[in-house]
């Protein structure tokens, strides 16, 4: 009796008609975009065609879904399907093949071994965006010895707690290198190696050329190089004072108060920037109060403060904690920290969760 091998293996994954119809997807994408001539070309001046890899991980074919579990979004297709898928894409052109797999090997880290939450964010955002990924675990003094690895995780610690790592190294060869949107890249902590995930365009974050190889030549292979690329455990937000030009130029620029990432000073603006959230994702953010001098003193307010008038704390809140401050006598202008004011739109918060900003 013959074996019917799409039924081999893990019982995870998708049925044998669903991959059957993957399968043929996929060939009838190649035979549509990528021809013979065209995948010649690309492989002589060995260029990945980013486009067409974009679209088999978007909506066009979808493939990066198989990688993606269902309750994330995915198909939660099982290693066998990915076997077979690989040696489809293989079959078209290594290099392409490279490249979607890529996304596949890049998530891996998240995929086995991030918290719920971390999961969440990413797999989704996978899912949703088509995100390309990247695997960066090789560096010139590290491949098969991974216990070699040289790039390094410095804790950042705020107030006695960590809240970040800066990261410092190298990584070589790193498929998807130069095209993709999200890396996974393993680095030393004093605690041992872990994964981080870091995102194109994240401050000290560069990646080379690619390298001009002699086989797969179609898959974008890159250096990475990481100079004191943050990552946060949390989002730290502060206020901060600052200047910006908010008249035309040539006119003096505006001191202006306003909200930024601490590790990104670029994102400092008036307005601030929002920060957005995903349903049931979990953001954690932590509000600094960063108007201080240079000896780490709070600033005055601006403008006076009399706290008869100008207190945003209105009667109510968890067991009526919150009520407006009486005064025997007349009080002096407020001193004090500025208060910061934090509110959530869209959301659902416990009223002593909320700022109260109508006050
Ligand atoms: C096209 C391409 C794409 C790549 N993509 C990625 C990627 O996406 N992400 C990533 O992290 N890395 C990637 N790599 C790196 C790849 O994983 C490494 O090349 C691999 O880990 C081997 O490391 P190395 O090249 O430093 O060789 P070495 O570790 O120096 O090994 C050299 C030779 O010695 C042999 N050898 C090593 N140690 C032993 C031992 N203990 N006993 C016996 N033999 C041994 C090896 O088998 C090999 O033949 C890519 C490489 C290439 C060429």
């Amino acid at each position: 009796m013959a074996t019917d091998v799409t039924r081999v293996g893990p019982t995870k994954g998708l049925d044998a008609e669903m991959l059957d119809m993957t399968l043929e997807a996929i060939q009838e994408f190649a035979d549509r975009h990528l021809p013979a001539d065209l995948v010649l070309r690309l492989d002589h001046e060995d260029e990945c065609p980013v486009e067409l890899v974009r679209k088999m991980c978007g909506d066009d074919l979808g493939i990066h879904l198989l990688f993606v579990p269902e309750e994330y979004g995915g198909m939660g297709a099982g290693s066998f399907d990915v076997c077979r898928v690989c040696e489809k894409m293989a079959a078209i052109d290594l290099g392409v093949a490279t490249s979607v797999l890529a996304t596949a090997l890049g998530s891996d880290p998240i995929a086995v071994g991030a918290a719920a939450d971390q999961q969440k964010l990413w797999l989704t955002r996978m899912a949703e965006e088509g995100l390309l990924f990247a695997y960066g675990a090789t560096e010139p003094e590290a491949g098969s010895d991974l216990g070699a690895l040289k790039t390094t995780a410095t804790p950042i610690e705020q107030v006695g707690r960590v809240v970040g790592y800066r990261l410092n190294g190298r990584k070589q060869w790193i498929s998807n290198g130069g095209i993709a949107d999200a890396y996974t890249v393993l680095a030393n902590t004093p605690g041992g190696p872990s994964w981080f995930v870091i995102e194109r365009g994240a401050e000290g974050f560069t990646q080379a050329n690619p390298e001009d190889k002699h086989g797969i030549r179609l898959s974008n292979t890159a250096a990475l190089y990481l100079d004191d690329v943050p990552v946060d455990l949390e989002a730290l937000v502060a206020v901060r004072q600052f200047q910006q030009q908010v008249l035309p130029s040539g006119l003096p620029p505006t001191t202006v108060w306003s909200y930024g990432s601490v590790n990104h000073p670029a994102t400092l603006n008036y307005p601030a920037f929002t920060v957005e959230a995903g349903a049931d994702a979990p953001v954690r953010v932590r509000w600094i109060n960063g108007l201080v001098d240079g000896s780490g003193h709070f600033l005055p307010h601006l403008l006076p403060v009399d706290p008869t008038l100008h207190w945003a704390n209105p009667p109510g809140g968890a067991k009526g904690r919150d009520s407006r401050p009486t005064f025997g006598a007349t009080p002096g202008p407020y001193t004090g920290p500025v208060p910061m004011v934090t509110h959530l739109h869209g959301g659902h918060s416990t009223e002593e969760s909320d700022g109260y900003p109508e006050a």
